[in-house]
């Protein structure tokens, strides 16, 4: 039934991806065709029309039932022929349902890669798949397979470092569990065989279950859920083989080690240590550490941690961790775990504290290689000065917990930090941008929960800087193509979305400069910081102040409502100085290398072993702050990139194989610019062949014999022959190029031809 595909199409504008029926009845009822037409709970089903008459058509659905319906509400379907094509790009109608249908079509059947133009889009198939491995490796390779794969993008990106010599990026976007890290793995994979020999490809391979056994934890989303992001930056010698890698880590969740969610839990490391413990670290069971056990959450199913400790302890020693260092990072959890267990009791009647002197504060101070005394001061105690005298003020119940889990927070941050670096000098690479490397992006995606705290503000705030870089990218690589080849072409506008970042970035009345500046006040507090944004920022069209603390931004992916409860504390990241003084009062290295990095993070160097209430503490860059700059380094280093786009995908909510959710892909889709980039392009001319091709295929249809004559000639004529209409086409130097549909009316003729 290749004939809706042939079905001539109303105006191409802008706003037109989902083109109705109505537009074309008369030549739809002819033929019987197919169309979809949407239920009341939102999905979309496959109908034939049988009649229509005035704005009413009958519909008979598989089931055999004949339904009545409105003719606006009913969208044209791709003719059979085109099921599950691996470019969307090559669906006729491009319209929600079309492309939500071929995109299940193929995952049912295990294709879960499939091209959007550019961009390659993956469902996460909750299962095995057998796509991957050394022989699937070695047919990209050759090119003996051409569907669509990471492979195929990483192949690419090869191809493109060696030819061009510019560096390559593969940009991996999409929602918490759907396969982003997977898919950065499974491009790695592909990198490490085709540039291997040099040894340092396994090192490589062995940062990831380094890297996820600290930044991984299990989330009521995804068992194995990344709470930083990664890039990884993978260097080639001029022979095209591996030559080192850098490791760049973002926003990893910190709060997550001292608290986490019903049925969620900490970072795998802690669980994995406490199952394969050495003994000598006189570690409990799990369930006997409160960080651990206030989410009743213990095991994954499936994994054992007893074994991942080994292979963690094992990757450690791919990538040079001695021995020794490796006990203090152990040591260091340990610490992490045994605060969690300090307790405090009242001393008078003003609610100020002093820590239990129990086994948990023995043995942090033991594991940190300090002074139970200090410790304990450390915990309970706040050095400051008020005018010019020194003064020391006994912290409340709630002061002291704060202090303690800020303490561990920071330890386990810091830990994180240093192991990178460790992994950094193992891989590094001498020579930096010779124009030969390929980096992986593996990046939280958009996230919009019930409730939106700073995290989901920075989270999608780095979106809105990547979107921004895909739009660009994409929407100028398009544009280019048709320059180049000389067709008149008229600029597309895409949906920018400069307005938003400018609410982020704008100095001084932007929100991230309004937070740091309400940080930096002792004063200052989530409503304050809530009345600030309402009162200067009211009259952006991307902002909305809502109720009580909250306010709303329009993302391009939609709005989110962000509840500004411990914007302020947590974009501080306060460690107080007492603390810091404990870590580098220490016997151990590595407390002493943690507080020498906090120190060295500060804006100004934090002098003498005082400071002003609120004062000295604050001088710290905020978290915000250090986003920011991270993510201009990030996308400065993607600008000087080829860059190549992986969104992935999760077809349902319960990691579960085989579900396929039409509207969570939808929106996903949508999110993550995907029918956006289906839009423009085919707002554009989507369908291209070159002279040649399009001579060769259609030249035997032509009346008059044109064996003779020259590939554009016979193009010509043949567009002419078929009655092409001339907005639906351009001739450029090299190639054809088409609206959305038009080959179909050649292709159908060619094969009633054939
Ligand atoms: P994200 O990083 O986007 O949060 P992950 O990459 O951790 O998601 O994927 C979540 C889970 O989905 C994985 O633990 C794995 O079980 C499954 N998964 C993802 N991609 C694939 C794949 N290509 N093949 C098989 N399973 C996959
Ligand atoms: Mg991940």
């Amino acid at each position: 039934d290749l004939d809706a595909a042939t079905a001539p199409l109303p105006s191409v504008s802008k706003s037109n991806v989902g083109h109705r029926w109505s537009d074309i009845t008369s030549y739809a009822t002819k033929k019987k065709v197919q169309s979809w037409f949407q239920l009341p709970n939102g999905n979309w089903e496959l109908g034939r029309i049988m009649s229509t008459s005035g704005m009413e058509s009958v519909i008979s659905l598989p089931t055999g039932k004949v339904l009545k319906v409105n003719s606006d509400s009913l969208i044209p379907a791709n003719p059979d022929i085109l099921d599950g094509v691996d470019d969307l790009m090559q669906l006729s109608y491009l319209n929600e349902p079309s492309v939500l249908f071929n995109l299940q079509y193929r995952y049912n059947r295990d294709m879960i890669y499939t091209k959007a133009g550019p961009v390659l889009v993956a469902i996460n198939p909750f299962k095995k798949v057998p796509l991957y491995g050394n022989d699937y490796i070695e047919a990209y390779k050759n090119k003996s397979i051409e569907s669509p794969h990471v492979y195929a993008i990483a192949d690419t990106a090869i191809r493109e470092m060696t030819r061009d010599e510019v560096n390559q990026s593969i940009i991996i976007s999409g929602e918490s569990g759907a396969g982003k890290t997977e898919t950065a793995k499974i491009a790695m994979q592909y990198l490490a065989v085709l540039g291997g020999g040099s040894g340092i490809e396994c090192e490589i391979l062995k940062t990831n279950p380094i890297l996820e056994a600290f930044g991984n934890a299990k989330t009521l989303r995804n068992d194995n859920s990344s709470r930083f992001g990664k890039l990884i930056e993978i260097h080639f010698s001029e022979t095209g083989k591996i030559s080192g890698a850098k490791i760049q880590t973002f926003l990893l969740e910190k709060s997550r080690v001292v608290q986490c969610a019903e049925g969620e839990r900490s970072y795998h490391i802690f669980y994995q240590l406490c199952a394969g413990a050495p003994q000598k670290l006189n570690l409990k069971d799990v369930d006997e550490f409160k960080y651990l056990n206030q989410s009743n959450c213990y095991s994954i199913p499936g994994v054992d941690d007893a074994e991942q400790f080994h292979i963690v302890k094992e990757a450690l020693d791919v990538v040079h961790v001695s021995k020794e260092d490796q006990e203090s990072v152990f040591a260091m959890l340990a610490v992490v775990l045994w605060l969690g267990n300090v307790s405090f009791t009242m001393i008078d009647n003003e609610n100020h504290v002093e820590a239990v002197e129990d086994e948990s504060l023995i043995n942090v101070a033991k594991l940190i290689g300090c002074n139970i005394a200090d410790l304990s001061l450390a915990l309970s105690t706040r050095k400051m000065r008020v005018g010019n005298d020194n003064i020391v003020q006994k912290l409340t119940l709630s002061q002291a917990i704060e202090t303690r889990d800020a303490l561990a927070k920071s330890i386990y941050a810091c830990l994180f930090e240093w192991l990178v670096e460790q992994i950094n000098k193992s891989l590094a690479v001498g020579k930096r941008l010779t124009g030969r490397s390929i980096s992986i992006l593996d990046i939280f995606g958009f996230e919009s929960f019930d409730r939106n705290s700073f995290e989901q503000f920075c989270i999608n705030y780095a979106n809105e800087r990547l979107q921004q870089h895909f739009n660009r990218h994409l929407f100028k690589l398009e544009q280019e193509e048709y320059v180049q080849d000389g067709i008149d072409w008229t600029k597309v506008d895409f949906d920018d979305n400069q307005d938003c970042l400018h609410l982020f970035e704008k100095k001084p009345l932007g929100l991230l400069s309004l937070l740091n500046e309400e940080s930096t006040f002792p004063n200052g507090t989530d409503y304050t910081f809530a009345n600030k944004l309402k009162q200067h920022l009211n009259s952006n069209p991307c902002f909305r102040g809502e109720r009580e603390k909250a306010f709303t931004v329009s993302h391009f992916a939609g709005e989110v409502t962000y509840d500004t409860t411990g914007f302020l504390e947590k974009n501080r990241d306060l460690l107080h100085l007492d603390s810091i003084q404990l870590l580098s009062s220490s016997s151990c290295h590595l407390p002493q290398a943690f507080a020498s990095n906090i120190l060295n993070q500060s804006e100004k160097p934090v002098v003498g072993p005082l400071h002003k209430a609120g004062g000295a503490d604050s001088q710290k860059l905020s978290v915000a702050t250090k986003f920011k700059g991270q993510l201009f380094q990030l996308m400065q280093r993607l600008e000087s990139t080829t860059p190549h786009f992986i969104r992935c995908i999760k077809p349902n909510n319960f990691q579960s194989p085989g579900s396929y959710e039409q509207g969570l892909v939808l929106q996903q889709l949508k999110c993550c610019g995907v029918l956006e980039v289906v839009r423009i392009s085919r707002s554009g001319f989507p369908t291209r062949m070159s002279h040649q091709k399009f001579a060769r295929r259609y030249g035997f249809l032509l009346v008059e014999n044109a064996a003779e004559q020259d590939p554009l000639s016979v193009s010509v004529a043949i567009l002419h022959q078929f009655n092409i209409l001339p907005e639906m086409y351009q001739v450029g130097y090299t190639k054809l190029f088409f609206r959305t549909g038009q080959i179909g009316v050649l292709e159908d003729t060619r094969n009633n031809t054939l």
